[in-house]
């Protein structure tokens, strides 16, 4: 059953039980095929993260322009494994799909990337430009010791070094192979605000301060507050709170303390630093004016990025799903953050295309082995054009 190259590897891949940021071999895999293949591997180990690069050029004249495939090797958790209809970790074919944690997120792509490039290379020995790989193993975890980094080596070493387009794999279908891909990501901000108050017994409350009180109006303030409308390309920004402590368990105390995280989703209309002003001041409004009231402490996580919808790389991506497919794809900007954000840095065109994303970190994770060829002929599609 497994009778191509891409279900062979996708499915050794599968084996590996490569959960964030354990790599479990998967990168020697596909090291060993693209060395075969006449690309030169360099491997990136960051404490616990596996990382590889590998580039092939053909002409080496014409090193540019650099389109680099992107992806990760690292699975989230299969979760309870009595629900799973086949072992996490024994691919399984069944009725068209293949079965096992990280089919679609993302091991079924990275095969496709693998043997696509690889193919290629073959037929197109002296393509112009260069056709790279950044694959890592801790996508799915705190991604500190991944793309970010061997980016971070690769253009401190290099400071003319340019990466012009990036090709994830990560699965951006809905319903139909191509039809929505991801050209953006919103940022996102995440706060801790702590209010201090006066414990006390609420019989006498002139003796106590309560905390709750005392930020109860700007909390609603928060939730209805307009930061922006978004724009075409962008939803507004939008705010959830995620986690509230207050409460003693006693229903005759008044809490001395209230906390609340939450967590913002930004566009590029926005910055972290705006919507933290716009917090100090609908505190400040509320009488909450110093740090003697209240603590806030924020973490920001990730950085908004966008490629324009006319850029070279988007183009050439929904030619190429037009022409194999026949539809036109939606351009996204929706979505968890993604490993996109740290190209996007280096000024690179990002654009995120992969299988459907209807089974991903669920239990019976399955991807469809069909669209599995087509993948190939898309991404085989945008290297001609690009290269
Ligand atoms: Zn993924």
């Amino acid at each position: 059953m497994l009778n191509t190259p891409v279900l062979k590897l996708t499915a050794e891949l599968i084996s590996k039980k490569s959960i964030t940021p354990d790599d479990q071999g998967c990168q020697t895999i596909l090291a060993n095929l693209l060395e075969q293949a006449g690309f030169t591997v360099t491997p990136f180990i960051f404490e616990d993260t596996h990382n590889l690069w590998a580039t092939h050029v053909g002409t080496p004249s014409q090193p540019e322009p650099v389109l680099c495939l992107a992806g990760h090797t690292d699975v989230v958790p299969p979760g309870e494994l009595s629900q799973w209809e086949y072992d996490p970790f024994e691919p399984t074919i069944k009725n068209g799909f293949l079965y096992g944690r990280g089919a679609a997120d993302m091991k079924a792509s990275l095969a496709v990337q693998v043997i696509s490039a690889i193919e290629f290379v073959k037929q197109h020995p002296k393509h112009i430009g260069t056709l790279a790989f950044l694959i890592t193993s801790d996508e799915e975890g705190h991604a500190k010791n991944g793309t970010q980094k061997v980016l971070t080596y690769l253009f401190e070493k290099n400071p003319n070094f340019k990466i012009h387009y990036a090709l994830i794999g990560e699965p951006s279908s809905v319903s139909q192979l191509g039809d929505t891909i991801k050209i953006g990501r919103r940022g996102s901000l995440t706060g801790l605000l702590t209010v201090q108050g006066i414990q006390g017994h609420v019989a006498y409350p002139q003796r106590a301060l309560n905390p709750f009180h005392l930020i109860s109006r700007a909390l609603t303030e928060f939730i209805s507050y307009s930061f922006d409308q978004g724009n075409q390309d962008f939803p507004p920004t939008s705010l959830q709170f995620t986690d509230i402590n207050f409460g003693l368990g006693a229903d005759n105390v008044i809490p001395g303390k209230f906390s609340a995280g939450f967590n913002l989703r930004f566009s590029p209309m926005q910055t972290a630093d705006n919507i933290q002003a716009i917090f100090t001041q609908i505190l400040a409004q509320n009488n909450l004016l110093t740090p003697e009231h209240y603590t806030l402490t924020w973490r920001l996580s990730g950085l908004p990025f966008h490629t324009p919808p006319q850029s070279k790389l988007i183009l050439a991506v929904q030619a190429a799903i037009q022409h194999i497919t026949g539809i036109m794809p939606i351009l996204s900007t929706s979505g968890g953050t993604s490993d996109g954000r740290f190209f996007a840095l280096y000024g690179t065109e990002v654009v995120e295309l992969g299988p459907l994303n209807d089974t991903i970190h669920k239990i019976n994770e399955r991807v469809n082995i069909a669209e599995l060829s087509q993948l190939q002929k898309i991404y085989t599609h945008i290297f001609n054009q690009v290269l």
